[in-house]
């Protein structure tokens, strides 16, 4: 499954430095009181693509059960099988590897 850290998702410290995920509090992308509160900016910005580079190059691979699930709501097919689950009044989470 492909990491969206940095891209999709995205962690704040209580003073506004933001990190990819959990795991990367070494590799901090900015602060968004210096982008103005503008987060979304903030994740487009050098420091969040250089990092999405270095995770791509690295292959950088977890199990961190918060980023399995972003990274699997955003696999179309995970996506399908979840709401057509829901559509039809079944759990998400009955077992099949989603929870
Ligand atoms: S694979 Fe895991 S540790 Fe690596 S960047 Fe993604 S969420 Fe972070």
């Amino acid at each position: 499954m492909p990491c969206r850290a940095g891209a999709r998702e995205a962690v704040m410290g209580e003073e506004g430095d933001v990190f990819p995920c959990e795991l990367m509090f070494n590799r901090g992308i900015g602060n968004v009181r210096e982008w103005g509160y503008d987060l979304p900016g903030l994740m487009r910005g050098d420091a969040a693509r250089q990092f999405i580079a270095w995770r791509r190059r690295e292959r950088c691979v977890c199990t961190h059960e918060c980023n399995t699930r972003t990274m699997l709501l955003l696999r179309p097919a995970t996506l399908a099988r979840i709401l057509l689950r829901t559509a039809r009044g079944k759990s998400a989470c009955a077992g099949e590897g989603f929870c």
